[in-house]
């Protein structure tokens, strides 16, 4: 699993290659954000992560976040926590009432669900929808053929704000063909953001234009979890 100080060096490592990756294509490094994903890590890893200076955090399980998250926001307020994985319907309230951006918005039960809960607890977390770019079975978010027309009944029928894409390439491929349908789909369905990109291709994300790269393993080490499926 590493050390505080193996964690560290290699955040800052990612952040280097974040900016260079950056820069080669003639984008500022602060055009993108690095979200930590800090799933299955408890706040002994990622204190000293936040110590170093990362503010923006990603978590894949509402349950799993409410029991570390709440005391590190407390005590330090301007963090941002981003909701990665898939949303069931029933832990819709707990998650508008904890994070501040919910990438994985992915059907019509959960928009409607997350409206709710955003008019009932006045707040309203930031939107992405999950896109399933590469269409597998086992995978969550909405596929690109329906994502345009999707992203718009958000708006027009649930009266919500989508600010970007989303999307989890499938393992085996090359990525590339994948961050460039969700860019596709995000300037038709005239998305600004793009969340693309984890620790085995986040330079390839910055170069195709993400605007958040969603890195886990890179910065806290492996993870050590038993039966997690691959999501
Ligand atoms: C776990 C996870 C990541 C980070 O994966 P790494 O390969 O460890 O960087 C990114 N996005 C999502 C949706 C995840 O669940």
């Amino acid at each position: 699993m590493g050390t505080a100080e193996e964690a560290i060096i290699r955040y800052h490592t990612v952040c280097a290659s974040i900016a260079k990756a950056a820069a080669s294509v003639g984008r500022p490094a602060d055009a993108v954000t690095l979200v930590a994903v800090s799933k299955t890590h408890g706040e002994e890893a990622i204190l000293p992560v936040i110590e170093a200076g990362q503010r923006v955090f990603g978590e894949n399980k509402v349950q799993e976040s409410q029991g570390k998250w709440p005391s590190l926001k407390a005590r330090f307020p301007d963090i941002e926590l981003r909701l990665i994985g898939p949303l069931q319907s029933n832990k819709t309230a707990d998650a508008v009432a904890l994070f501040d951006v919910i990438e994985s918005v992915d059907r019509e039960k959960i928009a409607r669900e997350i409206a709710k809960e955003m008019t009932k607890q006045g707040r309203a977390p930031r939107l992405y929808v999950q896109v399933n770019t590469g269409e597998e079975p086992q995978k969550a978010g909405i596929l690109p053929t329906e994502a345009v027309a999707f992203v718009e009944r958000c708006r027009t029928e649930h009266g919500l704000t989508i600010e970007g894409l989303m999307c989890i390439p499938p393992a085996e491929e090359n990525p590339g063909p994948h961050f460039a349908l969700l860019r596709k789909l995000a300037d038709e369905a005239s998305v600004e953001k793009l969340s693309m990109g984890m620790s085995g291709d986040f330079e390839t994300a910055v170069e195709m234009g993400a605007t958040s790269v969603r890195v886990g393993s890179a910065i806290f080490g492996a993870r050590d979890y038993g039966a997690e499926p691959a999501q």
